[in-house]
């Protein structure tokens, strides 16, 4: 048993602020982090949203977070984590490989990509179907690509692939986007993306790789079958919050419920960044969010022997 005054669970910008702002204050900390510390901007094109930085690199500025951090002292490592529960006044985080005790957790765990759940996009995931443009998108030069969605990560994403593919279609239910309007005005204005109105991506066809998608018009009925040669899904996000032996509060797509100082219903335990139940899902809420779990759970951690 490791034991360490704040655990976070997750290294992605919430987290990594937090470890900042809890390391910093002399606290013993460490982030447990299954994937690469920074989340899901380490897989990002490019950040235009975070203040002082007009555009970076995502993996750049997870690395500028990461750097930070460990500079006061935050300890990352990498495992996974598969439960936490309560153990007198302590919370106790299990991994594949340890068990760590603290005084406090917080649990910055994001979520993973909604899947279409149609015929072929399991069969063809990693030969075709792939959730991350900048991970894959270079493996399509020259081929046309398919995205689903039409939020800002379909949107964004979709301009990025427009880089690789001979063209983009981006396929959407509805026949307006979710997305920010200065995203979507860059998209009408990229002739290499083509959207596909009222429509749902019904299955994915090929046999060791994506050939072509059979695209349904959902006020129509109408099908047609549309060559591709790589199908992106960006169809939204569900939070990853099944770690808790005990209940936690959730709302019913599983976000956890905190109050305004990142506490969950657990005592000692804070959520923050995209797991957590809130309004929008940025770089800037999940950084706001790891400041002030770090400092309540501070100050939860200087009244633990009175
Ligand atoms: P999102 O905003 O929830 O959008 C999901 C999109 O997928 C919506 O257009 C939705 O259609 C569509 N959709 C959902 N379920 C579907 C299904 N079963 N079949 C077909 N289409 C489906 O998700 P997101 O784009 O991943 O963004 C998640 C959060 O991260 C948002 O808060 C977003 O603002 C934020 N984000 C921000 C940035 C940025 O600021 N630069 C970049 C990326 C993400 P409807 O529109 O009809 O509901």
């Amino acid at each position: 048993m490791l034991d360490y005054d704040v655990v976070l669970v997750g290294a992605g910008p919430g987290c990594l602020t937090a470890g900042l702002y809890a390391s910093r204050s002399e606290l013993k900390v460490v982030a447990i982090e299954k994937m690469v510390p920074g989340g899901q901007i380490a897989n990002t094109h490019l950040v235009e949203d975070y203040p002082g930085f007009e555009h970076i690199g995502g993996a750049e500025l997870a690395k500028k977070f990461e750097d930070h951090a460990r500079k006061f002292g935050l300890e990352i490592v990498n495992d996974n984590v598969v439960e936490i529960y309560i153990e007198g006044r302590y919370r106790v985080v299990k991994t594949d490989y340890e068990t760590y005790r603290a005084k406090a957790v917080i649990v910055g765990t994001g979520g993973h990509p909604r899947h279409l759940g149609v015929p072929g996009e399991l069969e063809l995931a990693g030969r075709g179907v792939s959730y991350c443009a900048v991970c894959d998108g270079a493996f399509f030069k020259g081929v046309p690509i398919a995205v689903s969605g039409g939020g800002d990560s379909a949107v964004e994403e979709g301009l990025y692939l427009t880089k690789f593919g001979s063209r983009v279609y981006i396929i959407h239910r509805r026949d307006e986007l979710r997305a920010a309007k200065i995203i979507q005005d860059r998209a009408f204005k990229n002739e290499k993306i083509e959207f596909i109105w009222d429509s749902v991506i019904e299955k994915i066809n090929g046999l060791t790789k994506v050939d072509s998608i059979t695209v349904k018009n959902i006020k129509t009925n109408e099908r047609r079958e549309i060559e591709v040669g790589a199908v992106f899904p960006f169809i939204g996000f569900v939070p990853n919050s099944d770690i808790f032996r005990e209940a936690v509060r959730r709302d019913s797509l599983g976000y956890i419920i905190t109050d305004e100082n990142m506490e969950t219903s657990i005592k000692g335990v804070w959520a923050i960044g995209d797991v957590r139940k809130q309004l929008v899902k940025q770089i800037t809420n999940a950084v706001g969010d790891g400041t002030t779990a770090a400092l309540a759970a501070f100050k939860y951690i200087e009244a633990w022997d009175d």
